[in-house]
């Protein structure tokens, strides 16, 4: 063991890890980046296919993210945000105005996605309390959603393995069944569907509709729940029904966010808008941490009084709007434009999709390989037919996590579901490196 990983140990408790682990796997100490690739100080390479952690969406050390982010440092790395402001913030709110979906106009800075949830999830609860609806405190989410760890964040997620522990600590929220595609109770696949299980929805709104501040949804994709993707339609449906009952539609476009389901927000494959959305990984290019809350005039207005009338929203975080990150952000939109990234990554997309169906559709142990955009899952079962899932204590998709690590890919499996969410710029050589090695880890594993 060299000494970075042995003081690494001595130090530093590693995020969503069980430490003991790392007495067999220790941690890959990474001296630099390049595109799609991470190098460790013992100059072996990684392919990075799971975007560390999503957020890295035009490849590592981009040369003009860089330089942005460097130009900007020599004027100013950080200042106060109340009743202070700069350049790159103005600017980015300026450019951000060109793509998010209409109505969208108001911006809240934060320094991570959790933080921007918290954030939106205090401002809907506090726009009915100024609006006459003090009545409207609850929140509604989807089952195996995701939005952070925070404890607010945690309350409108619903996946056991992050919140069980703590549901003491958590409010309690009003859980409406997702879909899920690929078990779908009503026994309909992806083509022949009507959102038959929207009507839960439907049913959750006619209950407690009244008393409902808000419902907050990962559009299209519910990343941490395993990829999983449904229908447009669905968030069509629930616009409307979000405005019947006066609910505010939260958008955690978080994951999905600049050109990862194919369009720059998943909100705009089903043509209507959320009243707030919430940003961040991609953001920045997954350089910095910075997230925003945004939101409409209607919901702005409702906190814009005399300050004796004590309306203002009064949330702060330290490094709000920080002008490194908002540097970096601009730097990031101007990449999308010009370079044509994200019709670019759809051609890329069709070619991954492509070669891991060929490579692994007819795999006895790949129940589905779904996708959206660049984004593919490989679910893996025991049993094609029943969709039967391995008994999670042999914990398959942590070993073939392991395998495919000792041969340069990084790909960080959901329990027992594979995923490429790779960089938007990655090639077709590099795509074929990464399902070679995926190929053999998961054949040697199984
Ligand atoms: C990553 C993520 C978050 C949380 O963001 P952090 O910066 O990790 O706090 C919330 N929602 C979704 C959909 C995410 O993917």
């Amino acid at each position: 063991m060299n000494s970075y990983v042995e003081k690494d140990l001595k130090y530093i408790w590693h995020p969503c890890s069980q430490m003991k682990d790392y007495e067999e796997l220790p941690p890959i100490v990474i001296e630099k980046g390049k595109g799609t690739y991470l190098y460790d100080i013992e100059g072996k390479k990684y392919l990075d296919i799971v975007s560390s952690w999503w957020c890295n969406l035009l490849g590592h050390s981009n040369p003009k993210i860089n330089e942005a982010i460097k130009a900007q440092l020599d004027n100013i790395e950080h200042v106060i945000f109340a009743n202070f402001s700069h350049k790159p913030a103005i600017t980015l709110c300026e450019e951000l105005m060109k793509i998010i979906p209409q109505g969208l106009c108001k911006f809240n800075f934060s320094d991570n996605g959790s933080a921007s949830i918290e954030c939106a999830l205090k401002m809907a609860f506090q726009y009915h309390y100024q609006t006459g609806n003090p009545q409207k405190i609850k929140f509604m989410c989807l089952s195996d959603g995701y939005h952070g760890e925070t404890i607010g964040a945690l309350s409108v997620g619903t996946l056991d393995l992050y919140a069980k522990i703590y549901k003491p600590m958590l409010m309690d929220t009003i859980r409406i069944q997702a879909p899920d595609c690929y078990r779908c109770p009503y026994k309909k696949c992806r083509e022949n569907c009507d959102v038959e299980c929207f009507k839960q929805a439907e049913i959750a709104f006619e209950k407690y509709g009244n008393e409902t501040a808000a419902m907050i949804v990962e559009p299209l994709l519910q990343g941490s729940a395993g990829m999983r993707i449904y229908p447009a339609k669905y968030l069509t449906k629930l616009r409307k029904l979000c405005d019947e009952y006066n609910v505010i539609l939260i958008a955690d476009e978080i994951a999905t966010g600049f050109g990862r389901t194919g369009k720059m927000f998943a909100f705009n494959h089903a043509g209507v808008s959320p009243d707030i959305m919430c940003i961040s990984k991609g953001l920045t290019g997954g350089y910095m941490p910075m997230s925003i809350t945004i939101t409409t005039q209607k919901i702005y207005d409702a906190f814009y009084a005399d300050y004796l009338e004590g309306k203002a929203f009064m949330h702060s975080h330290t490094y709000s709007g920080n002008p490194l990150g908002c540097s970096a952000g601009l730097a990031v939109q101007k990449i999308l434009k010009e370079d044509n990234i994200i019709e670019n990554s759809n051609k890329t997309a069709q070619y991954l999709h492509e070669r891991l169906n060929e490579t692994f559709l007819s795999h006895k142990n790949v129940g589905e390989i779904r996708h959206i955009n660049l984004i593919n899952a490989i679910e893996l079962v025991k049993d094609k037919k029943t969709k039967e899932d391995f008994d999670s204590k042999l914990r398959l998709g942590y070993q073939i996590y392991k395998k495919a690590l000792s041969k340069g890919l990084l790909l960080r499996p959901l329990g027992d579901v594979l995923y490429f969410n790779p960089p938007l710029t990655i090639n077709e050589t590099e795509i074929d490196e990464a399902i070679s090695i995926c190929k053999q880890a998961i054949d040697e594993v199984l």
